[in-house]
């Protein structure tokens, strides 16, 4: 007989902490009450949909990413 996986969203005390929580970066934890702050673009944001993961975790690869930011910015350092 197979178990049904998919009944209630709720967490009973019985996380498998499978599933990021939307609203908690799955990396450092943050949350929008909490979030990473950088000295140079300030707290951090959500660079995806499910809001699992916060731009100063998210790598180069993803533009929305603090480090894409970074690597503009070097980018168009004219000094
Ligand atoms: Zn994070
Ligand atoms: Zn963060």
């Amino acid at each position: 007989m197979p178990i049904n996986e998919n009944t209630t969203p709720q967490n009973c005390g019985m996380s498998t902490q499978q599933e990021p929580e939307a609203g908690i970066c799955k990396v450092c934890g943050c949350t929008d009450d909490h979030a990473c702050y950088d000295p140079d673009y300030g707290p951090c944001w959500w660079v995806d949909e499910s809001y699992t993961l916060c731009s100063h975790c998210a790598g180069p690869e993803d533009p929305e990413s603090l480090a894409a930011l970074r690597l503009m910015d070097s980018e168009n350092e004219e000094d």
